[in-house]
């Protein structure tokens, strides 16, 4: 197999480390990859929505199948322009469609499918500018705190959880009729106010079979405690301790067998995989989203958990054969912990040199902004490294991956010193 994953992220990386431990794989290719992807495969520097450079690569390099890390071409209709192609329309990609990528392209497209499959998720109404009276008279009937979710891709920015009244009219103006994200508030979903424990459900589906791959946890601000800006992901742990036997039975009926089922029933072919956000109140679970890819960093933690060679894995989704895979879970606790450019998630600076990364020990590095610049490793965006490593429990990981994180290096790295704080 030749195959070519996009995207430039740990997500990336580890997609990349963990398929090139198979017998299967002849050559790896990354586009646009990053320095970790090119030390175990080549680089191409091409965007991941140039579909058209992508088809010039594919056909150079005789790829035979096409791993997509990122949302946007997903969302964008990389599937497909593969399958629309007469050259392309064998070779496999795993990522869904683009009608099914909708699922977190549009936030009331994902409220109207778990409604009609009957999935529990917080209540809602969604409005344009043309509502906009309907939507603050909607909101005057809800208690505080008030959450507002602008329909499209923002970036991870779309989100507004607001104490008061009046700032939350106030936004729902702004997102809609002053554009604050662009097309994307074009529509806005207001939703009740879910209190509860946060966690993310992996699932892998050919859009036949599924299978539930580890839970996972991510810390999503900046500082410790939970306190700041919201980032990428600072670190993430897997499995999430909290995730008992008889709340994975509730996901798996009340969410993840309605989900595949759902998209079968709506024609929405998918192959590829369901990263399904959670909150946990009191016992039951409730989807607060559906990413139509594997997150960033929960993949440092996820993948490398999973024993099977992840070539088979992905041949089984493209011929929907999944339901003769075994998924084999390594026991033993995961953790990753993100360094980051000093200043990010604002302005930071680029093109600061790595050092430390040979001393690394009993853990993983994957790389996530980083790029080789005359030889040696520098840091070219603002989530920079991720370091994993194994443990018994998460205190016996955590413990492994910040003893590595301390033996690196670069200017201004800044990183969460309190993962796991909340176990
Ligand atoms: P989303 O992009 O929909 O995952 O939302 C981003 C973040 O906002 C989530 O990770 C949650 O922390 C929070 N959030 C989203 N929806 C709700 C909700 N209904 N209730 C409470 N928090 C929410």
């Amino acid at each position: 197999m030749n195959i070519l994953i996009l995207g430039s992220g740990g997500r990336e990386h580890t997609i990349a480390w963990k398929l090139n431990q198979s017998k299967k794989l002849s050559k790896l290719f990354v586009a646009p990859g990053n320095a970790g992807t090119a030390q175990i495969a080549k680089n191409i520097p091409i965007g991941v929505n140039d579909f058209q450079a992508i088809k010039e690569v594919v056909l150079a390099e005789q790829i035979t199948m096409v791993i997509v890390g990122p949302e946007d071409p997903l969302v964008n209709g990389v599937h497909d322009f593969f399958l629309n192609d007469i050259d392309l329309k064998n070779i496999p990609v795993i990522g869904p469609q683009k009608a099914a990528a909708t699922l977190e392209g549009s936030k009331d497209f994902a409220k109207e499918f778990m409604m009609r499959h009957n999935i529990p998720t917080a209540a809602y109404q969604s409005f344009t500018a043309d509502t906009l009276a309907d939507g603050q008279a909607f909101l005057e009937n809800l208690k505080a705190p008030y959450v507002l979710k602008a329909d499209g891709l923002a970036a991870g920015k779309g989100v507004l959880i607001l104490q008061d009244l009046d700032e939350a009219k106030k936004e729902l103006a702004s997102m809609l009729v002053d554009s604050k994200f662009g097309d994307a508030s074009t529509t806005v979903v207001i939703e009740e106010f879910l209190d509860g424990i946060e966690l993310s459900v992996f699932v892998l589906t050919d859009g036949k079979n599924y299978k539930v791959l580890p839970t996972a946890k991510d810390y999503k601000r900046i500082g410790e405690g939970d306190t700041g800006l919201n980032t990428g992901g600072m670190g993430a742990i897997s499995p999430v301790p909290f995730a008992s036997e008889d709340f994975m039975n509730k996901i798996h009926t009340q969410v993840v067998k309605p989900t595949v089922e759902g998209l079968v029933k709506d024609n929405l072919p998918y192959k590829g995989f369901i990263f399904i956000g959670l909150i946990k109140v009191g016992d039951q679970p409730k989807v607060i989203e559906y990413n139509v890819r594997l997150g960033d960093p929960e993949t440092e933690v996820v993948l490398p958990r999973i024993e099977n060679d992840l070539v088979d894995v992905f041949t089984a989704v493209a011929n929907q054969t999944l339901d003769t895979i075994d998924i084999k879970i390594d026991e033993r606790t995961a953790t990753t912990i993100m360094t980051v450019s000093g200043g990010y998630p604002e302005a930071y600076e680029k093109g600061k040199e790595i050092t430390g990364l040979e001393s690394v020990d009993g853990s993983i590095v994957f790389h996530a902004g980083t790029t080789l610049e005359n030889g040696k490793v520098v840091t070219s965006g603002g989530r920079v490294m991720a370091v994993t490593s194994f443990g018994a429990n998460f205190k016996d990981a955590l413990a492994q991956s910040y003893k590595n994180v301390e033996k690196l290096h670069f200017d201004k790295m800044n990183y969460r010193k309190d993962l796991g704080f909340d176990l």
